[in-house]
């Protein structure tokens, strides 16, 4: 049995100081509301700037919160300027790390390979990629809804091990930020196809146990929808993750 994850992508909103008071507010909404950090697990994805911060409280304060970074670079050290490496997240104790999120790949110019090979940076520096994946509205007429999503996941695993602990995230590029969320029968059926991949690739015990989130437009009024679906295993959230009262509700699918 998995364990659902409740991801927040904040993208780039909240500076670090915000982060803190963020955080911290989000923890006591959580902790009143009597969450089971065991049963759903709840992580937050901050800018860069923040996540020292981030650090810091969730230390301080032992909050029961993972956190990790939106990106981070293929290469491990060396002449990139303004990237970030694997090792300084991992030093931050960072669980996991977002990679190939259809901004990155549409505005950043991110290719098949190039998420193939953060995927391998994530891993060697044991944090936890969260892969995503999905397609555009031209993309599901043209080929239908699983055919991209399985090619990028196909392409992203190249060179990952059966031990590998992986997430995927099934984002329908059309349904970030439209307000025009896929039906839970949509993401059902590719999120079985991507298991179905991951099965071919890995292995049925891997396929089992990685948890497949959906992404693009959930908010607390259809998270609940989402999480009776068999093959979805939790959200990653955009928007609404940036509102404390939708976010602590969309953690408890309510
Ligand atoms: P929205 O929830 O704002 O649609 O964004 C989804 C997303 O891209 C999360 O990574």
């Amino acid at each position: 049995s998995r364990v659902p994850l409740i991801a927040g992508n904040w993208k780039m909103n909240l500076d670090h100081l915000q982060a803190i008071a963020f955080v911290q507010k989000l923890a006591w909404s959580l902790a009143d509301a009597k969450h089971d950090f065991a049963a759903v697990e709840v992580a937050v994805f901050p800018p860069f700037t923040d996540l020292r911060s981030v650090q810091t409280l969730v230390a301080a304060d032992k909050l029961p919160l993972a956190y990790g970074g939106q990106d981070l670079s293929a290469q491990d050290s060396g002449a990139y300027t303004g990237e970030i490496p694997g090792g300084f997240l991992k030093q931050l104790d960072c669980g996991y790390v977002i990679i190939g999120h259809s901004e990155r790949r549409t505005m950043h110019a991110e290719t098949d390979e190039v998420v193939a090979a953060k995927v391998q940076a994530a891993l060697r520096h044991d944090l936890v990629p969260i892969i995503c994946v999905g397609e555009t509205a031209e993309d599901l007429e043209e080929h239908g809804p699983s055919a991209v999503p399985v090619a990028q996941l196909k392409a992203a695993l190249a060179g990952v091990s059966s031990a590998a602990d992986i997430v995927v995230a099934y984002e329908p590029v059309w349904a970030i930020g439209s307000g025009q969320a896929a039906t839970p029968e949509q993401a059902e059926q590719v999120a079985a196809a991507l298991r179905a991949t991951l099965a071919e690739t890995l292995g049925e015990d891997v396929a089992a146990k990685t948890r497949i989130l959906y992404g693009g437009s959930v908010k607390a009024a259809n998270i609940a929808g989402f999480m009776r679906e068999p093959n979805v295993d939790g959200a990653l959230v955009g928007g609404a993750s940036l509102d404390i009262d939708e976010f602590s509700s969309i953690a408890r699918f309510q």
